[in-house]
């Protein structure tokens, strides 16, 4: 067998590429054999035979046999000790699929992400072949036309009269455009076409995505805007791996600004990444795309239907689609051609992919923009404190939008502190949750016709459900949890697991009668109050309860542009991105609610879900006002937020992340094993716990219950493992694990920066 070094020597045969894969390619210079890269949650490579006829390249999407079925794969660089195995051994490559094949970026993409976050290379791969119907050739469309002689014996009804007419004009379309303009049904347009009247043509498949017009001239930008957008351009024109951090006060118009980064990329030629924490909200944003750029991008989510989704596939592959707007997975998608990635609201905890492959997109976003040598942008008005650090270190630049757009003024934060304004009791509800002053200030921007958000980031009625007679609270049965009450469907659910169940009559434990009591307020139960306190005000509630994916989401936020709505009740689903002129009101119910619970990011998270929200109000020429009703006016967010001093609060967060060792100054995995049952649980954690590494510079902590112990019935346990920056985190880790075998039934997820903690 011809060794590696012979393949690549200048003596190898011309034509053929010198990629150090001699030993795998046959006389004419192709690949004999091939590794395949299986999309499976623990896919790893196989080699198999490339057959006679068949011409294979790296990056292949190709079908083989595995088992006695047959299985998606991608052609893979080789593992080096595969060339040794004999042939004979050696299943045959079924078959080739015609779509581009996954670029060299593509697939060091895969394998970085793979190696970091140590999920199994096939899981990862599966994130960026998630359609796999996409990989077929898409159906030629039908169109339809006059036939050369129309046959003599044909009745001619109105309705066919027209549809020939209109056929008769020359070009050829779908039936269900002809039965449209002739103003008849399908039905007809199809007799016509059984009786030999019209024919059918085959068509190209349409163009799923027209190309946004990059020479349109956006909005006038302000001198700060213009300076900002002329170092974006900048980057895009090194076309080199750069950072940037876009920091802009809400309303500020970081989108204008990254749009012309957009535009500039559009130009050279490359595909665009536009990544949102929240794409199922995104209406306003891609009503501002197509206003720019004249038309809409590319949309990759959950939300989106079969069709859609492999039409948006395949366009990113052939390079199609020039601009892609998407959640967190869209950056696994095979780009053909991808020069620059934004990523808006960068702080955002939703860009942590929380099962399956563990992952921060926005981590990730930036690792992929160094493995393409092109340059990503990190926009928010409250930038997480790692890009802030970053920032300060000098690995990303920083661009600053101070001011809002049109000069509006950013809005006053006042704290209602509420151990002395007490809301009242009403008599139609009983227990209230607004302040006096929340309601003052409800019952002026009404008088004054603008609009009032009341935000409280919990959905459902109520949070807790409890038994007056013995105490009993009303827990899920799968999860350590309490079950929320709805009351709108009068149902209990968790919001864990999903499980839901009616509102029982007696208690459970002690069968007392109508003894069960909502504690704690949600969106609904405020909603109550909201109606009693002002029975003539317009109201909607948004939570992700009453809006069922992005057209109804859409819907509402247009409601409330018409001002057909004058109180908006709703949790986080409202915070973000919005932009509503009359909106001049945020009253914030329970500003303490995200401090509890020990995690580690809950203060800095707190502030910026306060801050997005507080950002909502009065963004056009009225000015703004926000309540944040709480028990601890004195604390650091609440003070930050109300003085507006955003850079003391990073520096306190900052320094007590410093003391307690946390991130980024140090680096956190979490290990979480789960079982059927406790004692299988716990019999796991001890033999981790015996294999634990002893290294200087990482710490393990645990194992311990998980704050959700039990969770869709499984019992969970907990390790945080800390570690100094200098400490080879995964690969101590996939040591130890290496060094433990666990039991039928035992799972352990590995999570790398660990954002939750539950
Ligand atoms: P941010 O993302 O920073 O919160 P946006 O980009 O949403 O800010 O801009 C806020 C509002 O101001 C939007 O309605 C936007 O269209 C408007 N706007 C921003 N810049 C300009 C500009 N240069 N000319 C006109 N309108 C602008
Ligand atoms: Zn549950």
């Amino acid at each position: 067998m011809p060794n590696r070094i012979a393949s690549t020597s200048p003596q190898a045969p011309t034509g053929q590429p010198e990629d150090g894969l001699g030993a795998w390619r046959g006389g004419d210079g192709h690949l004999r054999r091939v590794s395949v890269l299986l999309p499976v949650p623990f896919g790893a490579l196989y080699s198999y035979a490339v057959p006679e006829g068949l011409e294979l390249e790296i990056g292949d999407v190709v079908s083989v046999p595995l088992g006695n079925r047959q299985s998606l794969g991608v052609v893979w660089d080789p593992e080096p000790e595969d060339p040794e195995l004999p042939d004979a051994r050696l299943k045959p490559v079924t078959s080739r699929y015609s779509v581009p094949p996954f670029t060299a970026e593509a697939r060091a993409f895969v394998e970085w992400v793979a190696n970091y976050t140590m999920a199994p290379l096939g899981g990862v791969l599966r994130m960026a072949l998630s359609i796999p119907s996409a990989l077929e050739p898409p159906k030629p469309r039908l169109l339809l036309r006059l036939a050369g002689a129309p046959p003599g014996d044909l009745r001619l009804t109105p309705g066919r009269r027209r549809v020939l007419e209109l056929a008769a004009e020359g070009f050829a379309r779908p039936a269900s455009q002809l039965a449209q303009e002739a103003g008849v049904g399908v039905g007809v347009v199809k007799s016509l076409l059984k009786t030999g009247a019209l024919e059918a043509v085959e068509a190209a498949p349409s163009a799923a995505f027209a190309p946004p017009d990059w020479e349109r001239t956006g909005l006038v930008l302000s001198p700060s805007q213009e300076s900002a957008a002329m170092q974006l351009r900048q980057r895009v024109a090194e076309d080199a791996f750069s950072v940037t951090l876009l920091d802009g006060v809400t309303g500020s118009g970081k989108t204008e600004v990254y749009f012309e980064a957009v535009a500039a990329a559009l130009a050279q030629g490359r595909q665009v990444l536009v990544m949102l924490p929240e794409i199922a909200l995104s209406a306003q944003w891609l009503a501002r795309f197509e206003m720019r750029f004249g038309t809409r991008p590319a949309e990759w989510h959950s939300d989106l239907g079969p069709p859609r989704r492999r039409a948006a596939w395949r366009a990113v592959a052939d390079g199609g689609a020039r601009v892609v707007v998407g959640a967190r997975s869209a950056l696994f998608l095979p780009y053909e051609n991808l020069g620059l990635i934004v990523v808006d609201e960068e702080h955002e905890a939703a860009f942590k992919q929380e099962d399956g492959v563990i992952y921060h997109a926005r981590d990730m976003a930036v690792v992929r923009a160094r493995i393409g040598g092109f340059p990503i942008v990190l926009a928010s008005a409250t930038p997480s404190l790692e890009s802030v650090l970053n920032a300060q270190a000098g690995k990303y630049a920083a661009l600053h939008l101070p001011d809002r757009h049109g000069g509006a003024a950013l809005p006053r934060i006042e704290l209602v502190d509420l151990r002395l304004e007490k809301p009242p009791r009403l008599i139609e509800t009983g227990q209230g949750w607004l302040s006096p002053p929340l309601r003052t200030a409800i019952a002026e921007a009404l008088e004054r016709e603008e609009q009032a958000l009341l935000f409280l980031n919990r959905r459902g009625f109520a949070p807790l459900t409890l038994c007056r007679a013995c105490g009993h609270r009303l827990e899920c049965p799968r999860c350590t949890a309490w079950l929320v009450e709805h009351r709108l469907v009068r149902r209990l659910a968790c919001h864990h697991c999903g499980h839901g169940q009616r509102l029982p009559r007696e208690c459970p434990a002690c069968g007392a009668e109508d003894s069960l009591v909502a504690c704690g307020p949600g969106v609904e139960r405020v909603s109550e109050e909201v109606a009693a306190l002002f029975p003539a005000a317009r109201m909607t509630v948004l939570s992700s309860d009453t809006l069922h994916g992005p057209q109804a989401a859409a819907e509402a936020v247009e409601a409330i542009q018409r001002r057909e709505v004058d109180i908006i009740v709703g949790t986080q689903i409202v915070a973000k991105g919005h932009h509503f002129p009359l909106l001049t009101l945020v009253g914030v119910v329970d500003a303490d609610l995200g401090l509890s619970g020990g995690d580690l990011r809950a203060t800095e998270r707190t502030y910026h879900l306060l801050h997005q929200v507080a950002g909502r109000a009065g963004r056009a020429e009225r000015p703004g006002r926000v309540l944040l009703q709480t028990h601890a006016p004195e604390h650091p967010v609440m003070q930050a937020l109300a003085r507006g001093d955003r850079a003391r609060f990073l520096e306190q967060e900052a320094a007590s992340r410093r003391r307690g060792g946390l991130p980024p100054f140090f680096r956190l995995a979490a290990l979480i094993l789960s079982a059927p049952d406790a004692e299988r649980a716990d019999t796991a954690a001890q033999a981790l716990a015996r294999a634990a590494p002893r290294v200087e510079g990482l710490e393990i902590l645990g194992p311990a219950p998980a704050p959700l112990a039990v969770l869709r019935g499984r019992h969970r346990r907990r390790f945080l493992v800390k570690a100094r920056r200098d400490v080879a985190l995964q690969a101590e880790l996939r040591d130890w694990l290496g060094r433990v075998r666990l039991a039928g039934g035992v799972r352990l997820a590995v999570d790398i920066d660990p954002y939750s903690f539950l």
